[in-house]
C-alpha cells in the first residue's frame, strides 16, 4: 500500500498525492458548480431569457435537499463496489465516468436527460468521493505522522475546487445560459477524468481491491478481531460528532443564506456584497487557513500535549459553536438598529470560526477512519462517513426551516449551547475512547519520510 523507495516524492509527499489532490479539486468544482445553480435554475420562470424550469421554491429546496443527501449517501454503494467488487482505484474511475457523462448530459435542455444527469451524478459522486479519500490514507504507513498533513493538503484542493466554481459555473450559468454552466461542471470534471487517468503511474500500490479473507473450507469471512471491533465503536461514535457539526455548519446554505440576504448589512466600502458571493468565503478560508492551523496542531503535538483525532474534532465542534455565539450577537444586534440589520463582519467572524472549526473535524474525521478501519472494510467506512455528512445535511435544513417559527435568535443560541456541551463531553471521555483506540490514532516517530515496502 503504502509509497516505497523507487517512489518519487514531491514537497515530502508521494506523487500519487498530487493526482488526487487535481482529480478531487475538479470533482468538487463539478459538484459545486453545479450545486450553486441548480436551484436558481429550477426556479427561474419558463419564460425567461435564460428559462429555467419554473418551479416554485418549495419543491425546488425539497429537490434540492434530496440531491445533497442522495449524492452523499450513495457512498456507502460506492464504498461496498470498492470493497467487494472493484476496490478503489477502479472505482474511482468509474465514478469520474459517471460524472463527467451526468454533467455533459444536463447541458442539454430537456427534462428527461435533466432526472438522468442528476441519477448519474449522484452515482457517481457516490463511486468517487469516498474512494478517492480512502486513497490519500492507502498512500502511507501506519503511524506517519504525513498522514494528517495529507489529508490537509486534499482537503485545500477540494476547497479551491469549491472556491472557483460557484463563481465560474454560477457566472456562465446564471448570466448566459444554465446548461452551458451544468457543461463547464462537466468540461471541470473531464479534466478531472484525464488527470486521474494520466496519474494512474503514481497510483500503483494503492487502491487494490483485497479480497476478503474467508476461513479455510467453509464459506463464512473471518470475523473481526476484539481489537477492531473496539475501534469500528470508537468510529461508529465519531460519527455522532460528524452528524452534529455538518448540522450545524451546513446552516450557511440554508438559513445563513436568507440571513444574510436579509438581515445584515452588506454593503463594505461603499460596495454591496450580494448574498451567494458569502457562499464562497468558507472555501476561501479554508484555503487561507488550512496549513496555518495544521501547523499550529503539529507545534501543539511537539509540546506533547494533547493531540488526538478525538480531541481535536471536539474542539472543533466547541469552536464551531462560539461562531453561532457571534450569531446571536448579531441577531440581538438586529433589535437595536433603525434598519433592522447587523453588521457583516459577525458573520465574517463566525464563519470564521466554522471553519477553523471544520479544520479541526473534516480533514481529521477522513484521516482518523483510514487509521481504525480494517482494511477489508476501509471503503465501507468511508461511505458511512459521507452518508452521514449527509444526514448532517439533511438535518441542518430542518434545524433552518425551525427557525422560521422559533426566530434566529432562539436558534443560534440553541446550536451554540449544543455544539459547546457536545464538545466538552467529547473531549471529556477523550482518555476512555483513546484507549478503545489501541494506539492507532499515534504518530510514530520512528517512520522514515520515506520508507522501502
Ligand atoms: N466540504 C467538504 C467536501 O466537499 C466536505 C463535504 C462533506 O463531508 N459532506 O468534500
Amino acid at each position: 500500500m503504502a509509497y516505497s523507495v523507487q517512489e518519487k516524492t514531491l514537497w515530502g509527499h508521494p506523487k500519487g498525492l498530487y493526482i488526487l489532490f487535481f482529480t478531487e479539486l475538479w470533482e468538487r468544482f463539478s459538484y459545486y458548480g453545479m450545486r450553486a445553480i441548480l436551484i436558481l435554475y429550477l426556479t427561474a420562470k419558463t419564460t425567461d431569457s435564460n428559462a429555467g424550469l419554473g418551479w416554485d421554491k418549495i419543491s425546488a429546496l425539497e429537490l434540492y435537499g434530496w440531491y445533497t443527501f442522495f449524492v452523499y449517501a450513495l457512498s456507502v454503494p460506492g464504498g461496498l463496489l470498492a470493497d467487494r467488487i472493484l476496490g478503489q482505484k477502479k472505482t474511482v474511475m468509474l465514478g469520474g465516468f459517471l460524472l463527467v457523462v451526468g454533467h455533459i448530459i444536463l447541458a442539454f435542455d430537456n427534462i428527461t436527460a435533466f432526472y438522468s444527469g442528476l441519477v448519474l451524478i449522484v452515482l457517481g459522486v457516490g463511486a468517487l468521493k469516498p474512494n478517492i479519500s480512502t486513497m490519500v490514507g492507502g498512500l502511507y504507513n501506519k503511524g506517519d505522522a504525513k498522514r494528517d498533513t495529507a489529508f490537509t493538503i486534499f482537503y485545500i484542493g477540494i476547497n479551491i475546487g469549491a472556491f472557483a466554481a460557484p463563481l465560474l459555473v454560477g457566472y456562465i450559468g446564471e448570466v448566459i445560459n444554465w446548461h452551458y454552466g451544468f457543461g463547464l461542471a462537466g468540461i471541470g470534471m473531464a479534466i478531472g477524468q484525464i488527470v486521474y487517468l494520466w496519474g494512474q503511474k503514481y497510483l500503483k500500490e494503492v487502491g487494490n481491491f483485497v479480497p476478503v479473507i474467508r476461513e479455510k473450507g467453509t464459506n463464512k469471512k473471518v470475523p473481526l478481531t476484539a481489537i477492531e471491533k473496539d475501534k469500528m465503536i470508537v468510529l461508529i461514535l465519531s460519527f455522532i460528532i460528524v452528524i452534529v457539526f455538518w448540522a450545524a455548519y451546513e446552516q450557511a446554505g440554508g438559513l445563513m443564506n436568507l440571513y444574510a440576504r436579509d438581515k445584515i448589512d452588506r454593503v463594505v466600502l461603499g460596495f454591496t456584497i450580494p448574498a451567494s458571493f458569502l457562499q464562497s468565503l468558507h472555501a476561501f478560508y479554508v484555503i487561507l487557513f488550512g496549513v496555518p492551523v495544521a501547523f499550529l496542531w503539529d507545534k501543539w503535538q511537539s509540546k506533547g500535549k494533547e493531540n488526538s483525532s478525538l480531541f481535536k474534532m471536539g474542539l472543533g465542534t466547541i469552536i464551531t459553536g462560539l461562531g453561532f455565539l457571534l450569531l446571536a450577537a448579531a441577531a440581538l444586534e438586529t433589535g437595536t438598529t433603525l434598519d433592522g440589520k447587523a453588521s457583516i463582519y459577525w458573520l465574517f467572524g463566525a464563519y470564521l470560526l466554522h471553519v477553523i472549526g471544520e479544520l479541526s473535524i473534516s480533514p481529521v474525521a477522513l484521516s482518523f477512519i483510514t487509521k481504525l478501519a480494517p482494511v477489508k472494510y476501509a471503503s465501507l467506512m468511508m461511505g458511512s462517513y459521507f452518508m452521514v455528512t449527509g444526514l448532517g445535511n439533511k438535518l441542518a435544513g430542518l434545524v433552518g426551516e425551525a427557525a422560521q417559527n422559533a426566530g434566529e435568535l432562539t436558534i443560534f443560541m440553541g446550536i451554540f449551547i449544543f455544539c459547546t456541551s457536545f464538545g466538552l463531553l467529547l473531549i471529556v471521555f477523550v482518555k476512555k475512547l483513546k484507549k478503545l483506540i489501541h494506539g492507532a490514532d499515534d504518530v510514530n516517530k520512528t517512520i522514515p519520510i520515506v520508507e522501502a515496502e
